[in-house]
């Protein structure tokens, strides 16, 4: 830096007389987000360099504008951050209206605004935008500026603050353009004494910035020349280059004809460094009106996991980062995709429950969800078996949006796909039409069966295809919740998951079938079949189903299963629903009447048990020392 060379001319004054004093209350809030003053200064660098290059296009700039990039230096040792662009520029009385005054009072105004506030308030804003330059006294003991205005009859100057209202400013011998921030580290704010802090900032607020942004230098390796045979000739060299920290032109920017797959692909690397799975498609918005909004967003793979992907929208304002926490400007279930959102439209100095009300908010909001819809549905029209390949992975996004938004869903239910347990995938509407000969009850209800777990329900899955019945896979962690929503949308529509029944209950086509037995004879079997499990968790029940069935069963009634699943989703906190079953005892079956006539009351409990238990064992709910117990027993048979 050029030495001081104090003029003549040296003004010292109050930055603002009339008020109190704002610097203490700058350094003391948003004490969680001190950080932020890199962003602001850099911005303004930004701001400043692109003034300029507007200035020459209107022609109003006449000289060389040659290299723009911004320099972000750190001395350790003097503890000082600068911050110097190649920008318009300052004359003395620009500093003294846009420092002194215009800064001063917006600042000012700020702090206003949220000093009442408490901390909770204040922190949950988005962004924190508003302070500007003023910010530099959250972190700064002292800050200068050292600027000389593109007019170049203006001579250089020199401001100087140490954070009570007076500043000095003099004359200074500056000759390049632009300005310098100079940022003297509080003893308080030594974490910025930092060059891995400095860049961790710079790499999170600056990334995207539109002018290069320089911090320091990297050591860049240019491998040696190699012959034909592959061998190196001479030493690989290495050449010290400027560190850019930031991609001018990240891809949202451009036009989306002008950006390829592979383009969208690496950008996504950009974004996220770390995640190693490629997303499965994107949209690339671009709106100028009746709001501004561009980004790109991308709908990663999802499978199971609703929570884990949260919070990976990254939310700018003119390619300056503001937030990667969009919950409240974007509806819950599109907080699942990942990508990038730029609108210079959204409030940034606000809380989040104000920006719900915003009715830009609003509207950008809704422009998403519409947006998203029509990629879907492009993509499901185009190439459905492209679509059909993806569906597992983006169900539960469409699930989540379906539930939650009903615009969304009038859109999706024209593309949400079923899949059945052969793999095939049908629209909701082609499905009803596939299984309405088969399964239509005697309530001309089109029963639609599914299974949670294709492994677990294996034996009454086969069961119902044997009767030529589909059975849809449903094993989503909104199944229940889609399903019950499903039901409420569709007419003459039901929900059965496989085992919640018999197949005769399931779809019930015809009045009841004959009994076998007589009410009395299935008294006189009750307690022996009770005698079999806890009874607190099994109802014993009596069903006339054909000869070829079971004789025993084990069902879990639908309602009771929705609800104990839907507290299950919900964190089942507190009172939990135990699991209940029927135990279907089929009075039709042969077995059944067998045990009945049995005479010796241990060998009647015997055969009872022996049946059960193969009921319990094909649901999986025989475990432990009964499980011990039943092969022992079987193995004593042979
Ligand atoms: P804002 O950027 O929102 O206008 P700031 O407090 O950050 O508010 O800055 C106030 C003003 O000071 C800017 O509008 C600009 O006129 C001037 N200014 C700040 N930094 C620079 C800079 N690096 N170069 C030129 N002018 C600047």
């Amino acid at each position: 830096m050029a030495t001081d060379t104090v003029k003549e001319k040296t003004t010292k004054g109050a930055i603002n007389v009339q008020t109190e004093n704002i610097f203490p209350i700058i350094k003391k809030f948003l004490y969680s987000d001190h950080e932020i003053f890199l962003r602001e200064l850099v911005s303004n660098a930004v701001d400043a360099t692109q003034k300029l290059k507007t200035l020459s296009r209107l022609g109003k700039f006449k000289g060389e504008i040659g290299d723009t990039t911004i320099e972000v230096i750190h001395d350790e040792k003097a503890k000082t951050i600068t911050i110097k662009d190649k920008g318009i520029g300052m004359s003395a009385e620009e500093v003294e209206k846009y420092i002194n005054q215009i800064a001063f009072s917006g600042a000012e105004e700020f702090v206003k605004k949220f000093k009442k506030k408490s901390e909770g308030e204040v922190e949950n804003m988005i962004g924190h935008f508003g302070l500007g330059f003023y910010s530099s006294f959250m972190v700064s003991k002292k800050v200068e500026i050292v600027t000389k205005s593109h007019m170049t009859t203006k001579k250089a100057v020199k401001w100087s603050c140490d954070g009570s209202p007076e500043y000095t400013l003099v004359e200074h011998d500056r000759k390049q353009r632009g300005t310098d921030i100079i940022l003297h580290l509080a003893d308080d704010s030594l974490e910025f004494n930092s060059e891995a802090k400095i860049s961790e900032i710079l790499n999170k607020y600056c990334k995207f910035l539109p002018v290069e942004i320089k911090f320091g230098t990297r050591t860049n390796t240019i491998p040696a020349e190699t012959d034909k045979d592959g061998n190196k000739i001479g030493e690989d060299k290495t050449q010290e280059v400027d560190n850019i920290i930031n991609n001018p032109s990240p891809a949202w920017t451009k036009s989306p004809s002008d950006v390829s797959d592979e383009d969208y692909k690496a950008f996504y690397r950009e974004l996220y460094p770390y995640n190693y799975d490629e997303p499965l498609f994107n949209i690339h918005l671009n709106v100028d009106y009746p709001f501004n909004l561009t980004g790109i967003l991308y709908f990663p793979k999802l499978k199971d996991s609703l929570q884990v992907q949260k919070d990976k929208i990254q939310l700018y304002c003119n390619q300056v980062f503001v937030t990667d926490s969009v919950e409240g400007i974007v509806p819950d279930f599109l907080t699942l995709l990942h990508g990038v959102l730029d609108s210079p439209d959204i409030p940034l100095n606000v809380s989040r429950s104000y920006l719900q009300s915003d009715s830009n908010v609003k509207k950008i909001s809704s422009h998403i969800t519409k947006k998203v819809a029509d990629k879907l549905e492009e993509l499901f029209k185009t190439n459905r078996e492209d679509f059909e390949a993806k569906w597992d992975d983006i169900k539960v996004f469409i699930q989540y949006g379906m539930l939650s938004d009903e615009k969304f869903y009038d859109r999706a239910q024209k593309f949400y796909l079923f899949k059945d347990t052969e793999g095939k995938y049908y629209t909701i509407e082609e499905y009803k039409k596939a299984i309405e000969a088969a399964q239509t009850d005697k309530d001309e209800q089109v029963v639609h069966l599914y299974t949670s777990d294709v492994e677990g329900q294996h034996s009454q899955v086969e069961q119902a295809k044997e009767r030529g019945y589909n059975v849809l896979v449903m094993d989503s962690p909104l199944e229940g919740h889609f399903v019950q929503h499903l039901e409420t949308k569709l007419e003459k529509v039901q929900f059965k998951r496989v085992d919640a029944d018999t197949l005769d209950k399931l779809i019930n086509k015809e009045e009841e079938q004959v009994s076998k037995l007589t009410d009395e004879q299935k008294e006189q079997l009750k307690p022996v079949f009770e005698g079999q499990v806890v009874k607190e968790r099994f109802t014993v029940v009596f069903e006339s189903l054909s000869e070829t069935e079971p004789p025993v069963m084990i069902t879990e009634p639908e309602f009771m299963r929705r609800m104990k699943d839907m507290q299950k989703l919900q964190g089942g906190a507190g009172f939990s629903m135990p699991e209940m079953y029927n135990l279907v005892v089929n009075s039709n079956h042969p077995l059944v009447s067998k045990i009945l006539d049995e005479k010796d009351e241990i060998t009647k409990g015997n055969m009872a048990k022996q049946v059960t238990d193969l009921a319990l064992l094909s649901k999986n709910l025989l475990r432990g020392e009964e499980l011990t117990k039943f092969i022992k027993r079987s193995l004593d048979t042979i």
